[in-house]
């Protein structure tokens, strides 16, 4: 396999029903996420990528299409989905509530660049001046009223991360998952609870999306969201089997059976699932080395 350098990765588009256009980032590796432009009233952009040039690919699909974005919805708090909001200025910029204040905490942390950089270390140079534009918090509800006639808000908190929002069209039966659903990768659970974000999925899948748009890898069919479902369940027998047996994580981790999920991009982040999947079932918090953007509403704390 041929590395692609960092930040080169090939953005091309899809076009997933008549009005919804998906800029599919790369192969969905760390750092790699998806945008959705919805070509309706208003011409809507769902998240912005990790970087200005990354979301630069976003503008250039809607000027070709004589477009300009009237309004953005980053679907949840994470750096990969809003670094490019400052590429439209005076445009909208929304975000639940939770995600919104998250974002005003987080944007110019000093400690950010340097965990970023850890996390996604092939765009580490990139990420030491990392920055961004928080969004403004809207309730889902109002955010539906937003977003073009017929679009369906879906709120889930502590799923993936505090507060994710998923977008369904009934339409065209297109669901826009963000990052509750991986396509190809392996999730990361580390901002949220495994069992939350399984639980998710099934209120997805019992939609019958016919097209589901990933955050990360190539727009798929429900079987995505499937796969996604039994890599779930799987990450949860190790962890109540490391519970049960008193084994570390490490342990169940070596003798894990990815079924569906053998070959999926970012196979170390397993590990990182089945702790803080552990620690969900010990009735304690993760401590993991990732932990940031920790949501500091009391009602919710972990
Ligand atoms: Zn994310």
């Amino acid at each position: 396999m041929n590395a692609v350098p960092a930040g080169t990765a090939t953005r091309r588009e899809a076009e997933v029903a008549d009005d919804v256009v998906v800029v599919v980032n790369g192969d969905g590796g760390a750092g790699l996420s998806n945008s959705v432009l919805l070509l309706g009233n208003p011409t809507t952009v769902i998240d912005t990528m990790l970087l200005p040039d990354m979301a630069a690919d976003i503008v250039t699909a809607l000027t070709r299409r004589g477009r300009a974005a009237e309004l953005v919805v980053n679907t949840h708090i994470h750096t990969d989905h809003i670094g490019g909001n400052r590429l439209f200025d005076g445009v909208p910029v929304v975000a639940h509530p939770r995600t919104a204040s998250g974002m005003r905490r987080m944007i110019g942390e000093p400690g950010l660049p340097a965990l970023l950089a850890k996390v996604m270390p092939d765009f580490a140079e990139r990420l030491a001046d990392w920055d961004s534009v928080p969004a403004d918090p809207l309730p889902p509800v109002d955010i539906e009223r937003a977003l073009p006639a017929g679009t369906r808000v879906l709120e889930f908190t502590d799923a993936h991360s505090a507060a994710d929002l998923a977008l369904w069209l009934p339409a065209s039966r297109v669901l826009v998952a963000g990052d509750l659903c991986f396509a190809g990768v392996t999730p990361l659970a580390v901002h949220g609870r495994v069992s939350r974000w399984r639980a998710a999925l099934d209120r997805l899948i019992a939609l019958g999306p016919d097209v589901v748009v990933p955050g990360h890898g190539s727009p798929a069919g429900i079987g995505a969201l499937r796969e996604l479902a039994d890599y779930f369940d799987r990450v949860l027998a190790a962890a109540h089997l490391a519970h049960t047996e008193q084994l570390t994580a490490q342990a169940v981790w070596a003798r894990f059976d990815a079924g569906p999920a053998a070959g999926w991009l970012e196979p170390g982040r397993t590990l990182v699932n089945i702790q803080v999947a552990l620690a969900e079932i010990a009735g304690k918090p993760f401590e993991g080395e990732h932990r940031v953007q920790q949501d500091q509403d009391p009602s919710h704390s972990r």
